[in-house]
């Protein structure tokens, strides 16, 4: 475990870290006590696992761009709870590459006098950054959002970027023109390279698009899997669900210890990588679907599917009642649920409890140093 606690310079303003000031193990105790207060009751919370060097873990970093009252270009993250950009330089939670990256745009924009959008007056260009890094291929895939489709010299600041980051893998302009707290809006392009980045987890090679969900800590993303395909404790025979199942890592880890996945995500970008990441892995077992989670395991349990373990990984919000009440009829042997939320992890944990469940084991992974985040693995066995 890293011994020496840096301190970050923003911590005071930015609040994205709730835990700065403390040392990293005093942390990993705040964690574990607050998964055993909130979870403890279903069944005994492991110890959790930590990171061995926890900084510049995030591999997706988002710049927003505006200027100062001099008229400078200051870019960075916004203030907790506010729509106020902090010039965020050297974030000890983000990937160091896409610092780089982010700062040479800055310094671009000012050099080529591109403006920075206002989106009251929609006025102005240069809106966002995003980039996304490969932690095992070091690809590097940089999103630049506009708000309007006028770039005067594209050709030139993108010539100039690569020059200062020639490690830059690909680079795509995507238009935001709406206001929105969304980043990237509907209209993209790659100007540079493949619009994509691949990564390896678990000796498996994806391809992730800008818009698709990826876990924003590789290596501690290895472990929760790990974690939960030990959990399912797969014989070869199962036929699996992986809900909510992103571009389908979860599922695709499983697949060579199981008979068949099946797995359902809504977000279309995602599913294309998904099929598209099934191919180039090889792997034939596996049927994906475009669907809501709720919506498609409600059709399963209407045709009598047979399914011996779900794996589970719902965003913040948790899972639904459609969902859980239709794994509540289909009774899979065993639910592996992943979850980036405890709250809404124990309100699930306790329908499905109540309802024939028993909460057998209960990982906690820490994939958020520094920030209040907490992933858990639960392992639930049919009474
Ligand atoms: N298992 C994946 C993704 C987890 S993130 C991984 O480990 O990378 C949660 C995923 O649920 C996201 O990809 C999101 O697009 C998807 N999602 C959100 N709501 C959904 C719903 N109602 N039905 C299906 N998928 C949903």
């Amino acid at each position: 475990m890293s011994k020496a606690n840096k301190a970050c310079p923003y911590s005071k303003k930015c609040g994205g870290c709730a835990h700065q000031g403390k040392t990293y193990e005093q942390q990993l105790q705040i964690k574990q006590q607050k998964e055993q207060s909130l979870l403890g009751t279903f069944s005994k919370v492991l110890p959790i696992i930590g990171m061995e060097n926890p900084y510049n873990y995030r591999n997706k970093v988002h710049a927003a761009f505006t200027k100062d009252k001099k008229g400078n270009i200051i870019c960075g993250s916004y203030i907790q709870g506010t729509h106020q950009i902090l010039d965020t330089a050297g974030c000890m939670i983000e990937d160091e590459v896409a610092g780089k990256v982010i700062n040479a745009i800055k310094q671009l924009a000012t050099d080529f006098g591109i403006k920075t959008y206002d989106e009251d007056r929609k006025t102005g260009i240069l809106r966002h950054v995003l980039v996304r890094t490969g932690h095992k291929t070091g690809q590097v895939l940089v999103i630049i959002v506009l708000g309007t489709y006028v770039f005067p010299s594209k050709k030139n600041f993108i010539k100039e970027l690569l020059k200062k980051c020639p490690y830059i893998t690909s680079i795509v302009i995507n238009i935001n023109d709406k206001k929105t707290s969304m980043i990237l809006g509907n209209k993209q392009k790659a100007e540079y390279g493949k619009g994509y980045i691949v990564d390896e987890l678990c000796g498996l090679s994806y391809r992730i698009s800008p818009k698709s969900f990826y876990q924003v800590n590789a290596i501690q993303t290895e472990k929760l899997y790990k974690t939960a395909i030990e959990f399912a404790g797969l014989t070869g025979k199962e036929t699996v669900l992986d809900a909510y199942s992103g571009i389908g890592t979860i599922g695709m880890t499983a697949a060579a210890s199981c008979m068949k996945v099946i797995s359902v995500e809504s977000n279309k970008d995602a599913v294309f990588d998904a099929r598209l990441n099934m191919k180039s892995n090889n792997i034939t077992n596996i049927e994906i679907h475009v669907d809501d989670a709720g919506k498609y395991i409600t059709s399963l349990a209407r045709n009598r599917q047979t399914l011996d373990v779900v794996f589970m990984d719902p965003p913040r919000a948790g899972s639904d009642k459609p969902f859980l009440n239709a794994l509540l009829t289909l009774k899979p042997k065993k639910i592996v649920y992943v979850s980036c939320n405890p709250e809404t992890l124990a309100r699930d944990l306790k329908h499905l409890t109540t309802n024939g469940y028993n909460a057998k084991k209960i990982q906690p992974v820490d994939m958020f140093p520094w920030t209040d985040g907490i992933e858990t693995v639960v392992l639930l066995e049919y009474k």
